[in-house]
Formats: structure tokens, sequence, C-alpha cells
């Protein structure tokens, strides 16, 4: 089975035995539970629409391990136009979710395992390439969906993991045997875990010799024994449980983070990546955050379209679509929204071969990317606001609307241009909300700024990347200067 349908997908997730907490209770049923399930939603439209031949393009490729035909979700890239057809494909799921749909984690951690594993294997004539094709091919032929975990909780962020002193905030080996090691610690804001059938588990930092336990990447199922995920509250989340599906803003998608324990998990040596190389740690960090970058020129994108239709839609029910202030605001999105898409796209057109053979973007326009992507949504939330109104944050409930007494009044004095209903209006209007501060902001605003590292992390990379000597040198010989 290459390519799941979007209801066996559903259907492989109920078998699966997640040990999944919320609000101080263990939910026993993931796959249906009214907070959780528009987030699975999401998932499951990458699976959906690799169904249908309009988007084939996009939504597949052709396996560089089996020769079959894959999600590109799971694909390995092979061109710069293999790179360019990812953030495409997310522009398309951004603007059919309007939400995070959790898949790019898994192949951006597959990309950056792929190409640093044969790195280390070069070196150290260990086997993890060969452990993580074995691991790929398996996740392409079944299409399953794959978390990338990264982010550890940290601690005190000045002492490097091994000085911590609880040594589990970063995490780390606890016990080697002859058949694998033992890991423990944490990995904080997994989006999507909860929606995944496999991890890859990656370092969060560069690493010097004395972290050697704490340099472990490995892939394992998102139940193995001893993981267990706390899910995060999300604003406005319990809105789904009053039965007012008008006031989530979007009834049917959304996005999950999760806080994810790993208490004492055994990792057999085949699943292994990377164990104790501290050296690569950080390209594998390096790579990983490059692509993730990268698809945020993509993914925040295309729910950048949506709110910009939806602005556009509030402006025209509101009866001032003509004025010339807010046409101009609409292009001022558009134009924002447009520069993240050609930064992605830019990015990923620059990209050259590995020496494993696989695709890497850009690094310093990857970086680029995600910079803007920490500003410019925060200008287009603005901007959505502004043209929306202030009933956007004031408009009562679906409830209201619908009640037989109230109701009436509601209809009447929230109306606004005769020919739309008061309840089109409304419904606009909780969209907006949803996506500049209810359960969507998660996916959209704040994500844009720590989602694929915060904006410091770009700096950095920005100022490795940018060659200013070479820059310097021009300016020399334009100058005429000789030192
Ligand atoms: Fe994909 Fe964007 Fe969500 Fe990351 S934030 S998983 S790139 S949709
Ligand atoms: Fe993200």
């Amino acid at each position: 089975m290459a390519l799941m349908t979007g209801e066996q997908y559903i259907e492989s997730m109920r078998k699966l035995n997640l040990q999944v907490y919320m609000f101080g209770k263990k939910i026993d049923n993931v796959v249906d539970d009214p907070i959780l399930r528009p987030s699975l939603n999401s998932v499951r439209m990458t699976y959906d629409l690799a169904q249908m031949p309009e988007y084939e393009d996009l939504m597949t490729a052709t396996s560089s391990l089996t020769g079959e035909k894959i999600n590109r979700f799971t694909h390995i890239h092979q061109s710069t136009q293999d790179l360019i057809n990812k953030v495409r494909m997310q522009r398309l799921l951004g603007q059919k979710t309007a939400a995070c749909f959790q898949r790019c984690v898994g192949m951006d951690a597959s990309n950056a395992v792929f190409s640093t594993t044969y790195e280390i294997d070069q070196k150290y004539g260990t086997h993890y390439h060969e452990n993580f094709k074995k691991f790929l091919t398996r996740v392409q032929q079944n299409d399953f969906t794959v978390d990338g975990a990264m982010t550890d909780p940290k601690g005190d962020r000045g002492k490097a993991p091994h000085a911590q002193d609880d040594p589990d905030l970063y995490l780390h080996v606890v016990e080697r045997r002859p058949d694998g090691v033992v890991v423990r610690g944490a990995k904080a804001h997994q989006t999507g875990f909860i929606n995944s059938h496999e991890v890859i588990v990656m370092p969060t930092i560069a690493m010097r010799e004395a972290d050697k336990d704490y340099a472990i990447s490995f892939c394992c199922p998102t139940d193995a024994e001893g993981i267990f995920m706390i899910v995060g509250r999300q604003s406005c989340d319990t809105r789904k449980l009053e039965g007012a599906p008008m006031d989530t803003g979007n009834p049917e998608f959304g996005g999950t983070e999760a806080l994810v324990i790993f208490d004492n998990v055994f990792i057999p040596n085949d699943q292994i990546f990377l164990n104790g190389e501290v050296e690569f740690a950080g390209m594998m960090v390096e790579r990983f955050a490059g692509y993730h970058r990268q698809s945020y020129g993509g993914c925040k994108v295309g729910v950048g379209d949506v709110l910009i239709g939806a602005a556009a839609l509030a402006a025209d029910y509101n009866g001032c679509a003509k004025a010339s202030h807010i046409k101009d605001k609409i292009i001022e999105m558009q134009h924002l929204n447009e520069t993240l898409f050609g930064c992605g796209i830019a990015c990923s057109a620059l990209g050259k071969p590995t020496k494993s053979g696989n695709y890497l973007i850009d690094l310093l326009l990857a970086n680029v990317c995600k910079q803007n992507v920490t500003r410019f949504p925060y200008e287009i939330v603005r901007l959505a606001e502004d043209i929306a109104g202030g009933l956007v944050v004031t408009a009562p409930s679906e409830i209201d609307l619908r009640d037989p007494k109230i109701g009436p009044y509601v209809d009447k004095y929230l109306k606004g241009v005769s020919s739309v209903s008061t309840e089109n209006r409304l419904k606009v209007l909780r969209l907006i909300e949803n996506l500049c501060l209810g359960t969507a902001a998660v996916g959209y605003r704040t994500e844009s700024m720590h989602g694929a590292g915060s904006p410091q992390a770009q700096r950095i990379m920005i100022s490795r990347q940018g060659n200013l000597e070479m820059k310097k040198e021009l300016a020399k010989k334009i100058a005429h200067i000789e030192e």
C-alpha cells in the first residue's frame, strides 16, 4: 500500500496505543476527541489531496528508494524542482486547512537525517544511513505520518546539556545495552506527535564532547513503551465543546502541540541515527532547521491566503470594500504574503545536492525566509484586524444568534450590507478571530515567531552564512582601497 486514503489514515491512527493526557485526564479515544479531532483532520488532508488527480504532481513523488509512487511528505528531495514543489504543496495545504497540517516536520527531519547519517558513516564507518533508509522505506511503503522531535525543554539556557542541575532537561542516553540504548527526557512544543505513527528524534543544539550522551538521534513508534504526551492549551480551545461550531471560526481543521515525555524508552540499535558523534549534532540541527524554515515560506503563505480572503470578505460584508485605504491594505497584505512565498521558492531554487545526493535548500535564504515570517504575519494580522473592525472581539456567540428571544436582535443589529446574512458576516469575523487570536493563532501568528526556531536563531545563521568578508572586499575594490 504505497498511498493511504484519508479514511485509512484515520483508521490506522485508531489502532495506535497512544498515551495522551489533557486537562489532567488520560484520553482513551484520541481520534474522536472533539478538541483533538480538527488537528487530525488537517493531517488527513495530506492524504486526501494525494488521491486527487489535479494535485498528483504536487502531492506525490517517485521514491528514490523503491521507485514506487509515494506521498511527497515521505520523499527525499532529488532536485531543486522537488524543493520548489514541496513549498507549493505546503501553500496548497495551508489554503485547504487554514491550520498547521503537521506532516512537514517528519519530511524535514527525514531529509536532514538522510544526508547527515551518510556523512557520519563516511567518517566513522557506522551504519546509521542504512538504518535510516530501512526506516524510511517502511514509512514510504506504509504511507506513515512521521513527527520530527527536536526541541528539548532546555532548562537553564546559560548551561550546556550535561551541566544542567536536572540532567533530563535535554533528552539523553541513560543506559547502554548490547542491543540498544535507553533514553530519558522530553521534547516540547511537539507539533503533530499525536497524529503521527512514528517519530524521528534529533538533538536540539550543537554539542561538545561532554554532551556525548545527549548527541542521540533515533526513530521509534509514537506509542512505544515509556512515551506519553501532555496536550498544550490553545486560546479558545474549549469552544469546540460548546456545540456552537461557528464560534470556533474553523470548525473542521486545527493543529495540536504537546509536551512529549520519554520515560526510559528502549531504542534498538537498528533504529539509531546518531549516537555520541557530537560534531554531527550541529549539522543535523542546522539542516533540519533550514528545511523547516523553508517550509514556512509555504505553509504560512497558504494560511495567509485564507486570512487575506477573509479580510477582503469582511470588507465586502461591511460595505467598505471600495474605500481606497481598504484596497491599499489588502494590497499590502498580499505584497507581504507573496514576499514570504518568494523567499520559500528562492531558497529552494538555489538548493544544492549534499554528499548523500539529496537536495538541501540554500541555508542563507531559508533563514532569511523564516526571519521574514517572524514579522510579516504580524503585520498581516494587524491589517486584517483593522479591516474587520472591533466586532471580531465583541460579537455575541452563535448560541445567542440562534436563541428564539434574543437571536432576532443579534441578527438585526449586527447586519452589514443587506444582501449578506448576519450569520455569514459573523462566520467570517470568527474565522479572522481564529487566525489572529484563537486556536489557529498557535499555527499562524505565534508559531511564525517561534516555530522552526526563534528569530535570533535565524540571525545567527544569517551572520554565519552572509559572507561579510567577501562583501568588504567588494567595497574595497570599488573604492580602490589598498591595505
Ligand atoms: Fe508544516 Fe507549517 Fe505546521 Fe511546520 S508549521 S508542520 S511547516 S504546516
Ligand atoms: Fe511548525
